[in-house]
């Protein structure tokens, strides 16, 4: 089953042992831009994932006892046709996603290929424990390969946060079965004729197509299952967990987010208001977005003033021309519960400030960049999460109000905060729940950083040492060094 999707060959089968595998049924793969469908995808079932499974598992003993320089010269191999083949990844993934071509050309789609090259070159050189002497006895810890990794992903940035996951779980020595979400199944299946032609054998890397909740369950309640890593949403999460529980099997859980954009009066102004308006990049469906504005009211007019005049010079249209800086949402169906959530807050006393509605001269998925003012508090608008284009402003007049306003959800994934004070930056981001601050910046990511989410916005952390720690069992071995004979 071959899809042509922009010149690009994609198959629609699964990837398993290292064959293509086609089921029965399919399922449409729509694309944002036009709606209009792209491929025809495999509709996996329990009998896929137990078939991907049973390779994966086949493979794990040979995998887990490869050196780890062979693995990670077989993971920079990856990272060298990831790199070859750059153009139609982010051709591919535009179509498929809807985020910008500009985007996946200059940022994803490289640090793709780095996420390969940063878990192979962590592995020869960065992981170790330094040994310790207790008693006269010697002490080592290593990172044992576990087994059989399931990662399961979401769709709003696809390739990225699928080889975020793949790259580390195989460079641990874990064998791996990949569930795309069904709304972005193609670079997933890129990557498998990546993983067959930089030479990783049959069965290490398996991908599995089909609708979460027809083959889910089936993947995540397998005893072979050594670790499941999921990204994707609270209610979902629920679900893994009750399945896994059945095996004790590790999860890893990067979930949703409504995080807090802190301004103080005395922020670098120009700063905070350019990293304000790129809450909206990805058309606002990024987990880690500042999506609550909070500005001290000294500043809050000037603020909302400067931040209406920069958003207005952001352009919406075709995510493949180069000048559009947002996209549309990635479905009619999530298109619709964010205009559900923007209806809602305006009937309920909020203030449109800047769109409130679908672009209709675009018309389609495209929703216009929105921000929402007077919103009640606790209201659905600044508690829940909306995955759309949709910011809300509001005011604080002191720094512990600005904290009680920051923790006032039940999510912790990330905090923006921009100020002027070194020792105020200090305590407000000491006190607040998140996985990740930044201070007076946006996204600068380093993948040997900590990622994951507090509260419900995930469980555990990934990134450097976090990932192999979960993905492998960590022993250790303590020897009586007096007792050798030989
Ligand atoms: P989702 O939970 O609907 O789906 C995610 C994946 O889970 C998909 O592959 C889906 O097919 C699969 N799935 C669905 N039901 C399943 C089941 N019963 N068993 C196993 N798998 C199942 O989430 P989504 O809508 O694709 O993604 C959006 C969410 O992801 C948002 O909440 C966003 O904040 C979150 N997200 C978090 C991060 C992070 O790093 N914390 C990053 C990106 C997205």
């Amino acid at each position: 089953m071959i899809n042509v999707v922009a010149d690009v060959e994609v198959s629609g089968g699964h990837w398993i042992g290292g064959e293509r595998v086609a089921s029965a049924a399919t399922f449409d793969d729509v694309s944002p831009i036009d709606e209009a469908v792209i491929a025809r995808i495999s509709r996996g079932g329990a009998t896929e994932a137990h078939a991907a499974v049973s390779a994966a598992a086949a493979s794990s003993p040979a995998w887990a006892s490869t050196p780890p320089t062979e693995r990670a010269r077989l993971l920079h191999r990856v990272a060298d046709i990831v790199e070859d083949r750059l153009e139609r990844l982010a051709i591919v993934e535009t179509i498929d996603n809807g985020a910008l071509l500009r985007s996946h050309l200059r940022g994803v789609m490289p640090r793709v290929a780095h996420n390969f090259r940063f878990f192979a070159d962590y592995l020869v050189n960065d992981l170790h424990h330094p040994d310790f002497e207790t008693r006269g006895h010697h002490n080592h810890v290593s990172w044992d390969p576990s087994g059989v990794a399931v990662l399961i992903t979401p769709w709003n940035a696809p390739l990225m946060l699928a080889t975020w996951k793949v790259a580390p779980a195989l460079a641990a020595g874990c064998t791996v079965v990949l569930k795309p979400a069904e709304w972005t199944p193609l670079t997933a299946s890129l990557l498998a004729d990546i993983t067959k032609d930089a030479g990783i054998p049959d069965g290490v890397f398996n991908v599995v197509q089909g609708l979460g909740e027809e083959v889910g369950d089936a993947l995540t309640g397998d005893p072979r299952v050594s670790r499941i890593s999921f990204t994707g949403s609270v209610p979902t999460a629920r679900l893994i967990a009750r399945s896994a529980a059945a095996n004790l099997t590790p999860c890893s859980f990067e979930l949703g987010g409504k995080s807090p954009f802190i301004v103080f009066a005395d922020a670098d102004m120009d700063s905070a208001v350019a990293n304000a308006v790129e809450q909206y990049d990805n058309a606002g469906q990024v987990c880690l977005a500042g999506v609550r504005l909070l500005v001290e009211d000294a500043v809050l007019d000037e603020f909302v003033e400067r931040f209406l005049a920069r958003a207005a010079a952001v352009r919406q249209g075709d995510p493949r021309d180069l000048a559009t800086d947002v996209g549309p949402q990635i479905s009619r169906e999530h298109f619709e519960r964010v205009d559900g959530f923007v209806r809602r807050a305006v009937t309920a006393g909020a203030e449109a400030l800047l769109g409130g509605g679908p672009n209709e001269q675009l018309g389609g998925l495209y929703y216009r960049p929105t921000l929402l003012a007077g919103a009640a508090p606790g209201a659905e608008i600044l508690t829940d999460e909306v995955f759309g284009p949709v910011l809300t402003v509001q005011s604080f007049s002191t720094e512990d109000e600005a904290i009680a306003m920051a923790n006032g959800t039940e999510f912790g994934l990330a905090g923006v905060l921009f100020t002027g004070d070194r020792a105020r930056a200090e305590r407000v981001s000491a006190q607040l729940v998140a996985g990740t601050m930044w201070v007076n910046c946006f996204f600068v990511r380093d993948l040997r950083a900590p990622f994951g989410g507090s509260r419900h916005s995930g469980v555990g952390r990934e990134g450097g040492t976090w990932s192999f720690d979960f993905y492998c069992d960590v022993k250790n071995t303590c020897t009586n060094v007096d007792r050798w004979t030989t």
